[in-house]
C-alpha cells in the first residue's frame, strides 16, 4: 500500500491526527482537535508547507472534528486508518484489523482503562462513519509488552484476582519502546541488542528489551506504576491508600485524583509539572524544583538498574520522550547514578543532542543513545504491515 496512513489518537475531548506517507521524503500533515463538545472547540495543525493553522470548530463533536480534519489533508487520500488504542488486555499481542469483534474486545477491556479505551472507541466509531471505505487498524499501547514472562507481569496477589479479573502488569508506551529499541538496533549495528529504554515525557516509563521483545517494564496494571511523572506519583507504598482513608478520611476518588494529577514533579516541587520550568527554577535556587529533579532522576536510574535483571546482556540505554530527548541535565544525572553499569557520558555530545536530534552520547561502556520517538510513524508502519500480510 503506497497511500499514506491516517493515524488517529482519540481522547475524550480531543483527536490528534497525523497523515503519514510511506516514504520519509514527503511531508507529514499533523494536528490536534481539542476541547471537543465545548463552544471553544478548535483544530490546530501544520500543513505541507510547514505553516501552522487554527480553525474554530465551535460545538464540534468527534465526527464533526474528523470531517474538518478530512478537509485539511490537502486532497491526499489515506489508504487506511491506524488507531492508537491504550489497552488491549491479554488478547492483543499485535495490531488488529478493526471489525465488530475487535470493537467488542476493546469495550470488554474498558474496565482496565476507564479513561482511555472508551475515548478510543469514540474515535473508532466516528472514523468508521467518516472514512467508511477505509480499512481501520487498532495498534495497542500494551501489545509490545505481551512478551513479558509471568515473573515480570504477575503481582504477588491471590491467583483468582489474575484469573478472574485480569489483575496483572500490562505496561504502556509500547509503541514508543518498540520504535526506539528497533531504531537502537539499527543505529548501533547490533543485530538485536539488550536495551534499557527510558520514555520520559509527561508520562514516563522504562522497558528492558531483549532481541526485539519487551522482557519487563515499569508501568503495570495502570499507567500509574513506576517512575515519577509530570503529575503522577509512580510507585508508592501500597499501604498508602488505606492510610490516607483511615487517617485523613480521604475517598478513593480523591486518592486517585491526587496520585494521578497532583503528584509527581508537580507535587514534589509545588510549582509545575514542566521540566523546562523546573530546570530554570532549580537554577535560580528553588529548593522544591531541585528536589523534584533529583527524585525524578534517581527513580529513573533505580528503575533501569532493576530492569537490567531482565536482560542477559546490557548493550545500552536509550533516552526518548520530551524530557529524554531534550534535557542533557536529566540524562547526565541518570547516568551518574549508574556508575556500576560502567556508563561513561560524552559531555559535549550529551549537551548538543537535543531538539529532535538522534545521537550517541557515550564515551565508552554501555552505549547511550538519544532517539526521538515516533509513535505515529510506528503506528502507520504496523498498520501497513498488517494490511500487507493479508490479515485484511
Ligand atoms: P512529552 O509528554 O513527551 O511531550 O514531554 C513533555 C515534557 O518534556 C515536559 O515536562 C517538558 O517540560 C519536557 N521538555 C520539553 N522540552 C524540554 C527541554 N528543552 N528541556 C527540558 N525538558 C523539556
Amino acid at each position: 500500500m503506497n497511500a499514506p496512513v491516517l493515524v488517529i489518537n482519540c481522547g475524550s475531548s480531543s483527536i490528534k491526527y497525523a497523515l503519514v506517507p510511506d516514504t520519509p521524503d514527503q511531508p507529514r500533515l499533523a494536528g490536534l482537535a481539542e476541547r471537543l463538545g465545548s463552544s471553544d472547540a478548535r483544530l490546530k495543525g501544520t500543513d505541507s508547507q510547514g505553516e501552522t493553522y487554527t480553525q474554530a470548530l465551535s460545538g464540534a463533536d468527534h465526527t464533526a472534528a474528523l470531517e474538518a480534519i478530512l478537509t485539511r489533508l490537502e486532497g491526499r487520500r489515506p489508504g487506511a486508518v491506524g488507531h492508537r488504542i491504550v489497552h488491549g488486555g491479554e488478547r492483543f499481542t499485535r495490531a488488529a484489523r478493526i471489525d465488530d469483534d475487535v470493537v467488542a474486545a476493546i469495550e470488554a477491556t474498558a474496565a482496565l482503562a476507564p479513561l482511555h479505551n472508551p475515548a478510543n472507541l469514540q474515535g473508532i466509531a466516528a472514523t468508521r462513519q467518516v472514512f467508511a471505505a477505509l480499512p481501520q487498524v487498532a495498534v495497542f499501547d500494551t501489545a509490545f509488552h505481551q512478551t513479558l514472562p509471568p515473573r515480570a507481569y504477575r503481582y504477588a496477589l491471590p491467583e483468582a484476582l489474575y484469573r478472574d479479573h485480569g489483575i496483572r502488569r500490562y505496561g504502556f508506551h509500547g509503541t514508543s519502546h518498540a520504535y526506539v529499541s528497533a531504531r537502537a538496533d539499527a543505529l548501533s549495528g547490533l543485530d538485536s541488542g539488550g536495551w534499557l529504554t527510558a520514555h520520559l515525557g509527561n508520562g514516563c516509563s522504562t522497558a528492558a528489551v531483549w532481541e526485539g521483545q519487551s522482557r519487563d517494564t515499569s508501568m503495570g496494571l495502570t499507567p500509574l506504576e513506576g517512575l515519577v511523572m509530570g503529575t503522577r506519583s509512580g510507585d508508592v507504598d501500597p499501604g498508602l491508600h488505606a492510610h490516607l482513608a483511615r487517617q485523613l478520611g480521604w475517598s478513593l476518588a480523591r486518592i486517585d485524583e491526587v496520585l494521578n494529577r497532583g503528584s509527581g514533579l508537580l507535587g514534589l516541587s509545588g510549582l509545575t509539572n514542566d521540566m523546562r520550568e523546573l530546570e530554570s527554577a532549580a537554577k535560580a535556587g528553588h529548593a522544591g524544583a531541585e528536589l523534584a529533579i533529583e527524585v525524578f532522576c534517581y527513580r529513573i536510574a533505580k528503575s533501569l538498574a532493576a530492569l537490567s535483571c531482565a536482560l542477559p546482556r546490557l548493550d545500552g540505554i536509550v533516552f526518548t520522550g520530551g524530557i529524554g530527548e531534550n534535557s542533557p541535565q536529566v540524562r547526565q544525572r541518570v547516568v551518574e547514578a549508574l556508575p556500576h553499569f560502567g556508563c561513561r557520558l560524552d559531555a559535549a555530545a550529551n549537551r548538543s543532542t537535543t531538539l529532535g536530534r538522534e545521537g550517541r552520547i557515550d564515551a565508552g561502556g554501555p552505549q547511550l543513545w538519544v532517539i526521538p520517538t515516533d509513535e505515529e510513524g510506528r503506528i502507520a508502519a504496523e498498520t501497513r504491515q498488517l494490511l500487507q500480510e493479508g490479515h485484511a
